[in-house]
């Protein structure tokens, strides 16, 4: 991919405090670029370029299809040592560097940061979202990622079992983690029957559901997989041993290729696409700038309406006789094109730039 695709790529420098960073803005043709910050340690800087325009085209996707008038973005933070600690100074620049882009880019946690880099950031500008719950943050996503998942599942359920009922459901979840122990609590809540993996046992033994082997959980006679940890984890061999007819889970990038995506169509299994049902984290955010500040109840009743988005995803899946995965890029294309304007200009969106330079005052 080139930088062509996007509408703006910003590399920030700043050698006093050892900051190298590039923001890609893919799209505000929906609203101002929503993405989280990334901060990992990339071999090369092009790595990095690569990564970043990656990451930030899914942002824009992801945002279009949960129907949020966003577009997207992304920054990686060249972080070599994943144990050294951020200095305020260094947050401070990286936030001031953010900031220069007039709200055309909204920041957020991604791999490696944390709710109190957000909190430095916003030290500097109004651009950053994931901040302190006290001073007007949504704070951890996980909550209502779990729950986003759970209505994904619904609507998966509905396709491939004919009911979207989860009580007597055995579903197997991968990864017992922020989104995997909520979701698993959630199942149980609503009756299905949970099994849930982890490589550190003490995390999985901690959720209170029947723990299975790591290397056993894909393979789990059951009617639901849930990946909650990883990228990349159905291929067209671990297709082939899925013992599931849903796929269903918050992992981002589950598919390793369109070959897994294909093998899972040949077997006939339902895949509700990662990014439509994990959109609960970008839904939550949303929140922060919603008339009368964040509400978790608000949060969760937007994050409901995955159900919905999902079973369009997978009937217009079934109508094209294409991969849902497919389906749902190109539920976000028209959404674009019928609903999409002219690049985003700093002042614009003024709802959204109120409420977070109102905010932003509780952090100097
Ligand atoms: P997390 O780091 O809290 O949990 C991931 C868990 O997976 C960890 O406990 C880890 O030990 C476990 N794990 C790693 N490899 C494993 C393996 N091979 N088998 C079994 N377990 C394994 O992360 P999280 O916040 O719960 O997010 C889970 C996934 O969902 C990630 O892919 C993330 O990108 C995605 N996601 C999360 C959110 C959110 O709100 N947290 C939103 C959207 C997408």
């Amino acid at each position: 991919m080139g930088v062509e695709s996007h509408e703006q790529v910003t590399y920030f420098a700043d050698p006093d405090v050892g900051l190298r960073a590039i923001v890609a803005i893919h799209s505000t043709a929906l609203g101002p670029s929503l993405g989280g910050i990334r901060f990992w340690r990339y071999a090369t800087e092009a790595d990095g370029l690569q990564d970043v325009l990656r990451l930030s085209q899914a942002m824009t996707m992801k945002a279009a299809v949960a129907g949020l008038d966003q577009g997207g973005g992304k920054t990686v933070v060249f972080w070599d040592d994943p144990h050294a600690a951020r200095t305020p100074e260094f947050l401070r620049s990286l936030g001031r560097w953010i900031d220069t882009l007039g709200g055309r880019y909204l920041a957020a946690e991604d791999v490696g940061a944390s709710q109190t880099d957000m909190d430095g950031i916003a030290r500097e500008t109004p651009w950053v979202t994931g901040v302190d719950p006290a001073r007007g943050g949504s704070g951890d996503p996980s909550p209502v990622t779990a729950f986003g998942v759970l209505h994904g599942m619904r609507a998966g359920c509905e396709v491939a079992f004919g009911s979207a009922e989860l009580r007597g459901r055995r579903v197997a979840i991968q990864g017992a983690g922020h989104v995997g122990a909520c979701l698993a609590r959630l199942l149980v809540d609503a009756g299905a029957s949970v099994v849930i993996a982890d490589i550190d046992a003490e995390k999985a033994a901690a959720v209170g559901v029947p723990v299975v082997a790591p290397d056993a959980v894909m393979t789990a006679e059951c009617d639901v997989v849930a990946p909650c940890a990883l990228g990349g984890v159905l291929t067209r061999a671990s297709v082939g041993w899925l013992r599931a007819g849903l796929v269903c889970g918050a992992a981002n990038n589950q598919l390793l290729d369109d070959d897994a995506a294909d093998a899972l169509g040949e077997r006939g299994i339902v895949y509700a696409p990662d990014y439509v049902v994990n959109a609960g984290g970008i839904i939550n955010i949303a929140e922060e700038w919603a008339p009368g500040g964040y509400s978790p109840e608000r949060a969760h009743a937007a994050a409901a309406r995955i159900e919905d988005t999902t079973r369009r995803v997978l009937a217009l899946a079934h109508d094209e006789g294409i991969a849902s995965a497919h389906a749902a890029d190109e539920l976000g294309r028209r959404r674009i094109a019928a609903e999409g304007g002219a690049p985003y200009r700093p002042g614009e969106w003024s709802v959204m730039r109120d409420a977070l330079l109102d905010r932003s005052t509780r952090f100097r």
